[in-house]
């Protein structure tokens, strides 16, 4: 391995440690807890970890957790009164509905239904605008935990060629404007990408979105590039279960400037984000001033 390996396990806990510092002044400083809330509807088990997995560093940075765990079969109009009632609680900073939800329940309109400054995982259609325009927003965690990793390597990464592939409205598009936000030239690949080996090739940036098990080798990136794997891939090799990104890290590592591990890189950082995204919240909801570097 020649690459910068990009620790994001490290960096998130120093993200981790900046927000507990930051809620201790929300604290001593004006008696306020940011408070986070997470709707589960159903028993998915990968969504049971995830909600248990945040509810705990929520508390473990000094916030406060509110769970609220619904029945699969709960009605739209009995979930539409949970967030409502989130909605109008000032202790609460933040709010996230875990996703997928089941079937029989309308996701879209369901995330439109949080109060935007509330909407931590920046999927609200306002939200959505606002960063599309280069307004203030709330960010999507998985990119904006992306975009510090890339900031913290690069300082400034005004005028790279960037190339996201993949294309999905909670990691694809928003990282893609994000890196346009930041100057970046930036060119989205997806399935009906013409000779995706040469787009890539041409990126200084590669990030890789799209959920199929080591599918970006080596031999597709320019010497020295940076690729940040998003990918989560559970595979079953040597007759062990194991998780790889959409990147041949082996290959990669071996071509790359810097890369992401997988695990370890940016699956830690995406709650570190939503830690930073409710502090935001929060100070937001206060008229104080924003933490900086925590947010896009
Ligand atoms: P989606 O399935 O919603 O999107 C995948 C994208 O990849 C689509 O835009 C699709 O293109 C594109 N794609 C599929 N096959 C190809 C191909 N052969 N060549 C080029 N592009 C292709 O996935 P998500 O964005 O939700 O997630 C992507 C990955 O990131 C997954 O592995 C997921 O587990 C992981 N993830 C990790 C997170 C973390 O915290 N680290 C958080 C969220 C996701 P098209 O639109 O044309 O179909």
């Amino acid at each position: 391995m020649t690459a910068t390996l990009i620790d994001g396990k490290a960096f998130a806990a120093k993200v981790r440690e900046q927000v507990a510092g930051h809620v201790t002044r929300l604290k001593e400083e004006h008696g306020i807890t940011p408070g986070l809330a997470v709707v589960l509807v159903g028993e998915d088990p990968a969504s049971q970890v995830y909600v248990r997995s945040k509810g705990k560093q929520t508390v473990e940075s000094g916030m406060n957790s509110y769970e609220h765990k619904m029945d699969a079969d709960t009605s739209e109009a009995d979930l539409l009164a949970v967030i409502d009632q989130l909605n109008n609680d000032p202790a609460v900073h933040g709010i996230l509905v875990q996703l997928p939800l089941p079937g029989h329940l309308n996701e879209d309109l369901i995330i439109n239904s949080i109060a935007p400054e509330k909407d931590v995982d920046g999927f609200h259609i306002s939200n959505v605008g606002l960063l599309g325009t280069g307004q203030k927003s709330m960010v999507p965690c998985t990119p904006l935990g992306c975009l510090m990793m890339l900031r913290d390597y690069h300082g400034s990464i005004s005028g790279m060629n960037a190339v996201v592939i993949g294309r999905s409205n909670i990691v694809g598009k928003p990282m893609a404007q994000l890196l346009l936000n930041d100057s970046a030239t930036v060119t989205i690949a997806h399935s009906r990408t013409k000779d995706l080996p040469g787009v890539v090739k041409q990126a200084d940036i590669v990030v890789a979105a799209v959920g199929r098990p080591e599918m970006v080798p080596g031999d597709w990136i320019k010497e020295g590039a940076t690729v940040i794997d998003v990918g989560i891939n559970r595979i079953e090799r040597d007759g062990k279960n194991k998780l790889v990104g959409d990147v041949d890290f082996e290959s990669a590592s071996k071509v790359a400037g810097a890369i992401t591990p997988v695990p370890g890189g940016v699956g830690p950082m995406t709650i570190a984000c939503l830690l930073a995204n409710t502090v935001t919240a929060c100070c937001r909801a206060n008229g104080l001033a924003e933490p900086e570097g925590l947010t896009a």
